[in-house]
Protein backbone atom coordinates (compact mmCIF):
# COMPACT_ATOMS: atom_id res chain seq x y z
CA UNK A 1 0.00 0.00 0.00
CA UNK A 2 1.28 3.68 -1.17
CA UNK A 3 -0.11 6.62 0.66
CA UNK A 4 0.93 9.93 -0.68
CA UNK A 5 1.25 12.24 2.40
CA UNK A 6 0.25 15.94 2.01
CA UNK A 7 3.38 18.34 2.09
CA UNK A 8 0.84 20.10 5.14
CA UNK A 9 0.18 16.96 7.05
CA UNK A 10 0.04 18.01 10.74
CA UNK A 11 2.13 15.65 13.83
CA UNK A 12 -1.76 14.67 14.87
CA UNK A 13 -2.69 14.05 11.46
CA UNK A 14 0.52 11.70 10.96
CA UNK A 15 -0.37 10.22 14.48
CA UNK A 16 -3.62 9.47 13.80
CA UNK A 17 -2.62 7.76 10.49
CA UNK A 18 0.15 5.63 12.20
CA UNK A 19 -3.06 4.73 14.61
CA UNK A 20 -5.02 2.95 12.15
CA UNK A 21 -2.43 1.21 10.23
CA UNK A 22 -1.37 -0.65 13.43
CA UNK A 23 -5.06 -1.07 13.76
CA UNK A 24 -4.78 -3.42 10.85
CA UNK A 25 -1.43 -4.61 11.69
CA UNK A 26 0.35 -2.52 9.20
CA UNK A 27 3.70 -1.34 8.58
CA UNK A 28 4.18 2.13 7.96
CA UNK A 29 7.50 3.02 5.81
CA UNK A 30 7.91 6.86 5.77
CA UNK A 31 9.52 7.79 2.23
CA UNK A 32 10.64 11.08 1.28
CA UNK A 33 12.01 11.58 -2.28
CA UNK A 34 12.86 14.90 -3.98
CA UNK A 35 9.05 15.14 -4.84
CA UNK A 36 6.97 13.71 -2.15
CA UNK A 37 6.50 11.87 0.77
CA UNK A 38 4.64 8.33 1.18
CA UNK A 39 4.03 5.87 3.78
CA UNK A 40 4.47 2.93 2.12
CA UNK A 41 2.03 0.42 4.24
CA UNK A 42 3.53 -3.44 4.53
CA UNK A 43 1.03 -5.75 6.13
CA UNK A 44 -1.15 -9.08 5.02
CA UNK A 45 -4.80 -7.74 5.87
CA UNK A 46 -7.27 -7.56 3.19
CA UNK A 47 -9.05 -3.96 4.50
CA UNK A 48 -11.20 -1.24 2.85
CA UNK A 49 -8.66 1.36 2.08
CA UNK A 50 -10.84 4.70 1.72
CA UNK A 51 -11.02 4.57 5.84
CA UNK A 52 -7.19 5.64 5.57
CA UNK A 53 -7.98 7.33 2.37
CA UNK A 54 -10.52 9.56 4.19
CA UNK A 55 -7.96 10.58 6.68
CA UNK A 56 -6.93 14.37 6.82
CA UNK A 57 -3.46 14.93 5.56
CA UNK A 58 -3.89 12.13 3.22
CA UNK A 59 -3.65 13.07 -1.02
CA UNK A 60 -4.16 9.17 -2.46
CA UNK A 61 -3.60 6.09 -1.30
CA UNK A 62 -2.91 2.85 -3.71
CA UNK A 63 -3.11 -1.31 -2.52
CA UNK A 64 0.27 -2.35 -4.27
CA UNK A 65 0.17 -6.06 -3.51
CA UNK A 66 3.64 -6.60 -5.21
CA UNK A 67 7.02 -6.84 -2.86
CA UNK A 68 8.35 -3.76 -4.74
CA UNK A 69 5.80 -0.90 -4.61
CA UNK A 70 6.91 2.84 -5.06
CA UNK A 71 8.42 1.52 -8.93
CA UNK A 72 5.25 -0.62 -9.73
CA UNK A 73 2.94 0.82 -12.43
CA UNK A 74 0.27 -0.26 -10.57
CA UNK A 75 0.10 2.80 -8.29
CA UNK A 76 1.62 5.12 -11.12
CA UNK A 77 0.05 4.51 -14.11
CA UNK A 78 2.25 7.44 -16.05
CA UNK A 79 5.55 6.42 -16.93
CA UNK A 80 8.52 8.10 -15.64
CA UNK A 81 10.36 10.51 -17.67
CA UNK A 82 13.81 11.56 -16.50
CA UNK A 83 15.09 14.80 -17.31
CA UNK A 84 18.77 15.24 -17.66
CA UNK A 85 18.70 18.88 -18.53
CA UNK A 86 19.73 20.57 -21.51
CA UNK A 87 16.23 19.31 -23.01
CA UNK A 88 17.55 15.57 -23.08
CA UNK A 89 14.77 13.02 -21.77
CA UNK A 90 14.58 9.73 -21.17
CA UNK A 91 11.60 7.74 -21.35
CA UNK A 92 9.02 10.29 -23.27
CA UNK A 93 8.59 8.27 -25.88
CA UNK A 94 11.27 8.62 -28.02
CA UNK A 95 14.35 6.40 -28.43
CA UNK A 96 17.41 7.56 -26.24
CA UNK A 97 20.66 6.81 -27.44
CA UNK A 98 23.74 6.10 -24.93
CA UNK A 99 26.73 5.59 -26.59
CA UNK A 100 30.64 4.81 -26.20
CA UNK A 101 33.20 2.73 -25.05
CA UNK A 102 33.18 0.25 -23.29
CA UNK A 103 36.37 1.79 -20.72
CA UNK A 104 37.55 5.42 -21.33
CA UNK A 105 41.04 5.05 -22.27
CA UNK A 106 42.27 8.49 -23.84
CA UNK A 107 41.76 12.35 -24.62
CA UNK A 108 41.76 11.39 -27.86
CA UNK A 109 39.23 8.44 -28.13
CA UNK A 110 37.10 10.91 -26.15
CA UNK A 111 36.93 13.31 -28.73
CA UNK A 112 36.85 11.26 -31.57
CA UNK A 113 33.78 9.65 -29.65
CA UNK A 114 32.07 12.68 -29.29
CA UNK A 115 32.74 14.40 -32.89
CA UNK A 116 30.88 10.81 -34.13
CA UNK A 117 27.73 11.71 -31.75
CA UNK A 118 27.62 15.45 -32.44
CA UNK A 119 27.84 13.92 -36.36
CA UNK A 120 24.15 12.21 -35.27
CA UNK A 121 22.81 14.41 -32.74
CA UNK A 122 23.18 11.52 -29.45
CA UNK A 123 23.34 13.13 -26.61
CA UNK A 124 24.15 10.95 -23.98
CA UNK A 125 27.98 9.33 -23.91
CA UNK A 126 28.81 6.13 -22.05
CA UNK A 127 32.11 4.57 -20.74
CA UNK A 128 33.86 3.54 -17.70
CA UNK A 129 36.15 4.77 -15.67
CA UNK A 130 35.76 2.29 -12.72
CA UNK A 131 35.47 -1.24 -14.53
CA UNK A 132 34.29 -4.41 -12.85
CA UNK A 133 36.87 -6.72 -14.90
CA UNK A 134 36.06 -10.74 -14.43
CA UNK A 135 40.12 -10.78 -14.10
CA UNK A 136 42.11 -8.63 -11.82
CA UNK A 137 45.07 -8.29 -14.58
CA UNK A 138 42.88 -6.71 -16.89
CA UNK A 139 42.35 -2.83 -17.82
CA UNK A 140 40.27 -1.77 -14.60
CA UNK A 141 39.92 2.08 -16.09
CA UNK A 142 41.25 5.30 -15.93
CA UNK A 143 39.56 6.04 -12.64
CA UNK A 144 38.86 9.98 -11.47
CA UNK A 145 41.48 11.46 -13.44
CA UNK A 146 40.05 9.93 -16.66
CA UNK A 147 36.55 10.74 -15.30
CA UNK A 148 37.35 14.70 -15.06
CA UNK A 149 38.96 14.49 -18.12
CA UNK A 150 36.28 13.42 -19.86
CA UNK A 151 33.87 15.70 -18.44
CA UNK A 152 35.59 18.55 -19.49
CA UNK A 153 35.55 17.56 -23.10
CA UNK A 154 31.75 16.60 -22.74
CA UNK A 155 30.89 20.19 -21.03
CA UNK A 156 32.00 21.90 -23.83
CA UNK A 157 30.08 19.56 -26.17
CA UNK A 158 26.33 19.72 -24.86
CA UNK A 159 26.85 15.77 -24.29
CA UNK A 160 25.67 13.78 -20.70
CA UNK A 161 27.71 11.16 -19.22
CA UNK A 162 26.47 8.22 -17.67
CA UNK A 163 29.30 5.96 -16.35
CA UNK A 164 29.19 3.21 -14.19
CA UNK A 165 29.94 3.40 -10.10
CA UNK A 166 31.27 0.34 -7.91
CA UNK A 167 31.51 1.60 -4.21
CA UNK A 168 29.81 3.61 -2.06
CA UNK A 169 33.02 5.86 -1.35
CA UNK A 170 33.29 6.48 -5.06
CA UNK A 171 29.70 8.39 -5.46
CA UNK A 172 31.22 11.42 -3.73
CA UNK A 173 34.24 11.41 -5.26
CA UNK A 174 32.56 11.53 -9.06
CA UNK A 175 29.25 13.26 -8.22
CA UNK A 176 30.48 16.61 -9.92
CA UNK A 177 31.23 14.83 -13.02
CA UNK A 178 28.53 12.40 -13.46
CA UNK A 179 25.18 12.91 -14.86
CA UNK A 180 24.02 9.35 -14.99
CA UNK A 181 24.94 6.50 -12.34
CA UNK A 182 25.43 3.32 -13.35
CA UNK A 183 24.64 0.56 -11.74
CA UNK A 184 26.57 -2.29 -13.11
CA UNK A 185 25.40 -6.35 -13.55
CA UNK A 186 27.66 -7.46 -10.38
CA UNK A 187 26.62 -4.68 -8.44
CA UNK A 188 22.83 -5.31 -9.13
CA UNK A 189 21.88 -6.50 -5.69
CA UNK A 190 24.81 -4.23 -3.66
CA UNK A 191 22.09 -2.96 -0.99
CA UNK A 192 24.55 -0.91 0.98
CA UNK A 193 25.10 0.70 -3.20
CA UNK A 194 21.64 0.88 -3.79
CA UNK A 195 20.89 2.67 -0.34
CA UNK A 196 23.80 5.43 -1.03
CA UNK A 197 22.10 5.83 -4.63
CA UNK A 198 18.86 6.49 -3.09
CA UNK A 199 20.43 9.60 -1.36
CA UNK A 200 21.86 11.21 -4.69
CA UNK A 201 20.86 13.68 -6.73
CA UNK A 202 21.22 12.36 -10.03
CA UNK A 203 19.79 9.97 -11.75
CA UNK A 204 20.36 6.12 -11.44
CA UNK A 205 20.50 3.60 -14.54
CA UNK A 206 20.14 0.17 -12.73
CA UNK A 207 21.67 -3.05 -14.57
CA UNK A 208 20.10 -6.40 -14.56
CA UNK A 209 21.86 -8.77 -12.12
CA UNK A 210 23.63 -11.23 -14.47
CA UNK A 211 21.85 -14.29 -12.84
CA UNK A 212 18.53 -11.45 -11.77
CA UNK A 213 15.04 -12.42 -12.24
CA UNK A 214 13.00 -8.98 -13.16
CA UNK A 215 11.10 -9.16 -9.58
CA UNK A 216 14.53 -9.00 -7.75
CA UNK A 217 15.70 -6.50 -10.74
CA UNK A 218 12.53 -4.13 -9.44
CA UNK A 219 12.95 -4.86 -5.84
CA UNK A 220 16.52 -3.08 -6.30
CA UNK A 221 14.86 -0.53 -7.85
CA UNK A 222 12.56 -0.40 -5.08
CA UNK A 223 16.18 0.04 -2.85
CA UNK A 224 16.70 3.19 -4.40
CA UNK A 225 13.28 4.57 -4.85
CA UNK A 226 12.71 4.24 -1.19
CA UNK A 227 15.41 5.65 0.06
CA UNK A 228 14.26 8.88 -1.80
CA UNK A 229 15.49 8.59 -5.55
CA UNK A 230 12.61 8.37 -7.95
CA UNK A 231 14.72 8.86 -10.79
CA UNK A 232 15.75 5.88 -11.72
CA UNK A 233 16.04 3.46 -15.06
CA UNK A 234 16.43 -0.42 -15.55
CA UNK A 235 18.88 -1.88 -17.76
CA UNK A 236 18.33 -5.38 -19.33
CA UNK A 237 21.70 -6.21 -20.77
CA UNK A 238 21.12 -10.11 -21.02
CA UNK A 239 21.56 -13.17 -18.19
CA UNK A 240 23.39 -16.14 -17.70
CA UNK A 241 21.61 -19.31 -19.64
CA UNK A 242 22.86 -22.77 -20.17
CA UNK A 243 23.35 -21.22 -23.58
CA UNK A 244 26.92 -20.59 -24.24
CA UNK A 245 27.29 -19.89 -28.20
CA UNK A 246 26.99 -15.75 -27.39
CA UNK A 247 28.16 -14.04 -23.95
CA UNK A 248 24.90 -13.41 -22.45
CA UNK A 249 21.09 -14.76 -23.22
CA UNK A 250 19.49 -11.13 -23.97
CA UNK A 251 16.08 -11.37 -22.88
CA UNK A 252 13.93 -9.59 -24.79
CA UNK A 253 11.09 -11.02 -22.97
CA UNK A 254 12.07 -8.67 -20.16
CA UNK A 255 11.62 -5.55 -22.27
CA UNK A 256 7.70 -5.90 -22.67
CA UNK A 257 7.29 -7.52 -18.89
CA UNK A 258 9.22 -4.66 -17.28
CA UNK A 259 7.15 -1.89 -19.26
CA UNK A 260 4.00 -3.54 -17.56
CA UNK A 261 5.43 -3.90 -14.10
CA UNK A 262 6.99 -0.28 -13.72
CA UNK A 263 6.75 3.31 -14.61
CA UNK A 264 10.28 3.64 -15.11
CA UNK A 265 11.94 3.80 -18.05
CA UNK A 266 13.60 0.61 -19.61
CA UNK A 267 16.84 0.64 -21.69
CA UNK A 268 18.63 -2.14 -23.80
CA UNK A 269 22.18 -2.89 -23.68
CA UNK A 270 22.79 -5.16 -26.92
CA UNK A 271 26.23 -5.23 -26.73
CA UNK A 272 26.51 -6.87 -23.63
CA UNK A 273 23.61 -8.70 -24.49
CA UNK A 274 24.56 -10.70 -27.21
CA UNK A 275 28.09 -9.98 -26.77
CA UNK A 276 29.28 -10.08 -30.63
CA UNK A 277 29.60 -7.01 -32.60
CA UNK A 278 27.97 -8.62 -35.87
CA UNK A 279 25.28 -9.26 -34.00
CA UNK A 280 24.44 -6.14 -31.76
CA UNK A 281 22.00 -4.10 -34.82
CA UNK A 282 19.71 -6.90 -34.87
CA UNK A 283 19.28 -7.16 -31.07
CA UNK A 284 19.21 -3.36 -30.86
CA UNK A 285 16.65 -3.14 -33.30
CA UNK A 286 14.28 -5.99 -31.67
CA UNK A 287 14.53 -4.14 -28.44
CA UNK A 288 13.41 -0.78 -30.25
CA UNK A 289 10.58 -2.60 -31.43
CA UNK A 290 9.62 -4.41 -27.98
CA UNK A 291 9.56 -1.18 -26.68
CA UNK A 292 12.51 -0.39 -25.17
CA UNK A 293 12.55 3.64 -23.69
CA UNK A 294 16.50 3.62 -25.15
CA UNK A 295 19.43 1.75 -26.66
CA UNK A 296 23.24 1.88 -24.27
CA UNK A 297 25.69 0.34 -26.66
CA UNK A 298 29.17 0.34 -27.11
CA UNK A 299 30.94 1.86 -29.45
CA UNK A 300 34.62 2.71 -30.41
CA UNK A 301 37.00 4.79 -33.63
CA UNK A 302 38.99 1.24 -33.61
CA UNK A 303 36.95 -1.53 -31.47
CA UNK A 304 39.90 -4.22 -32.25
CA UNK A 305 42.11 -1.99 -30.41
CA UNK A 306 39.55 -1.32 -27.55
CA UNK A 307 41.02 -1.84 -23.77
CA UNK A 308 37.96 -4.08 -23.15
CA UNK A 309 34.97 -5.62 -24.43
CA UNK A 310 36.00 -4.76 -28.39
CA UNK A 311 34.78 -7.79 -29.50
CA UNK A 312 30.99 -6.34 -28.96
CA UNK A 313 32.20 -2.72 -30.15
CA UNK A 314 30.51 -1.07 -32.94
CA UNK A 315 32.96 0.46 -35.43
CA UNK A 316 31.60 4.48 -35.92
CA UNK A 317 30.49 3.69 -39.41
CA UNK A 318 28.28 -0.07 -38.32
CA UNK A 319 27.02 2.58 -36.10
CA UNK A 320 26.12 4.86 -38.19
CA UNK A 321 24.16 2.47 -40.23
CA UNK A 322 22.44 1.25 -37.14
CA UNK A 323 21.35 4.65 -35.85
CA UNK A 324 19.85 5.04 -38.68
CA UNK A 325 18.06 1.87 -38.78
CA UNK A 326 16.85 2.80 -35.35
CA UNK A 327 15.52 6.20 -36.15
CA UNK A 328 13.16 4.40 -38.92
CA UNK A 329 11.80 1.70 -36.34
CA UNK A 330 11.17 4.76 -34.20
CA UNK A 331 9.01 6.27 -36.73
CA UNK A 332 7.13 3.68 -37.36
CA UNK A 333 6.00 3.99 -33.73
CA UNK A 334 5.06 6.88 -33.40
C1 LIG B 1 29.47 -1.96 -19.03
O1 LIG B 1 28.47 -1.29 -19.25
O2 LIG B 1 30.56 -1.81 -19.62
C2 LIG B 1 29.36 -3.09 -18.07
C3 LIG B 1 30.42 -3.51 -17.39
O3 LIG B 1 28.13 -3.59 -18.04
P1 LIG B 1 27.50 -4.81 -17.17
O4 LIG B 1 27.51 -4.33 -15.75
O5 LIG B 1 26.14 -4.95 -17.75
O6 LIG B 1 28.37 -6.01 -17.38
MN1 LIG C 1 31.53 -3.34 -21.54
Amino acid sequence: MIIQLDVAITPEQQRVLEEQLAKVKYQGNPVTTQYANYLVGVGKKEFDIRAIGSLPGIRDIHRVSDDYKLVSKKWRVDDTVIDLGDDIRIGDGSLSLMVGPCSIESEEQVALTIAHMQANGIRIMRGGVYKPRSSPYSFRGMGIDGLKMWHEQTRAAGIKIITEVMTVDQIEVMHDYVDVFQVGARNSQNFNLLDALGEVDKPVLLKRGISGTIDELLASAEYIFSNGNERIMLCERGIRSYETAYRNTFDINALVMLKEKTHLPVIADPSHGIGIRRFVDKIAMAAAVAGADGVIMEVHHQPEKAFSDGQQTLSFAEANRLYKQLKRIEWLQD
